[in-house]
């Protein structure tokens, strides 16, 4: 399969990258910047030219999307799989009085928007039998399930489960989820986390691959395939 890849940089999404590759797949692996963090994935790229290809593209400015889009149209790379897996944890603040709007503002155009803005230039590229949107969530994004706290980012995935189920109503021919990938120990997650994340992406290319069922009626799932609550 052909996945393309949001912040392949670092984290779930150089793990996803890493794994993807041992089991022979080709990635697409977007980073947002030339001076991102990115030695691991440079790296990789050397080593398996024909199976990682990097991308610039910055989630927030939509003409990188366009010309990302336009070098692989240019080059008649398919691609099978969306991974929409940058995102952001930006709130300084816990409580409510503290709020820093631009905080929010800026947790919803890169955990909402960003993954509407791939999904829209994206998704008409979509080909193969497995035609795939994975847009990574959070439990954080759980509404009958969250805890207090993180206002924003919590808000931010609830609203990305949304677009979820409104691309799974809206092309039945793409199967699309949104996936909590669990605790993972990446800059994100903090050293505490108990989830390795070359373990969570090893369960979201087993859902990929199919070597997991899952059920098509429910987008929101966990890294294992199991049913998530909205
Ligand atoms: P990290 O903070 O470790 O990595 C985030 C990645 O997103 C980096 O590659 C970063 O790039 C990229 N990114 C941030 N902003 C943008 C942007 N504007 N355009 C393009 N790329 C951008 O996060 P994780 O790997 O831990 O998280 C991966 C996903 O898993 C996220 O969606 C997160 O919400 C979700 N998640 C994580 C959990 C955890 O425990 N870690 C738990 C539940 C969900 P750069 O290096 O340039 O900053």
């Amino acid at each position: 399969m052909n996945l393309f890849i949001t912040g392949a940089n670092r984290g779930l999404g150089f793990s996803l990258t890493k794994q993807a590759v041992k089991r022979g797949h080709r990635v697409y692996a977007c980073m947002r910047a030339k001076n991102a963090r990115q030695e691991e994935l440079t790296k990789l790229s050397d080593a398996y030219p024909e199976q990682v290809q990097l991308l610039l593209l910055d989630v927030l400015n939509e003409e990188s999307i366009v010309s990302a889009k336009a070098e692989l149209q240019k080059q008649n790379k398919e691609v099978n799989v969306i991974i929409n897996n940058a995102a952001v944890l930006n709130e300084s603040r816990a409580n409510l009085d503290e709020l820093a709007m631009e905080e929010g503002l800026l947790a919803m155009d890169v955990n909402v928007l960003g993954p509407v803005r791939v999904a829209k230039h994206f998704l008409p590229l979509l080909t193969g039998e497995r035609k795939t949107i994975i847009n990574i969530s959070s439990d954080a994004g759980s509404i009958s399930n969250t805890y207090g706290g993180n206002y924003f980012y919590g808000m931010s995935k609830a609203a990305l489960n949304m677009f979820s189920e409104k691309l799974r109503l809206t092309y039945p021919d793409i199967r699309v989820f949104s996936i909590h990938p669990g605790w993972m120990h990446t800059d994100m997650g903090g050293e505490k986390a108990p989830l390795d994340p070359d373990i969570a992406a090893d369960g979201i290319l087993d859902i990929l691959e199919g070597k997991t069922v899952t059920d098509s009626a429910h987008s929101y799932i966990d890294y294992t395939g199991k049913k998530y609550p909205f």
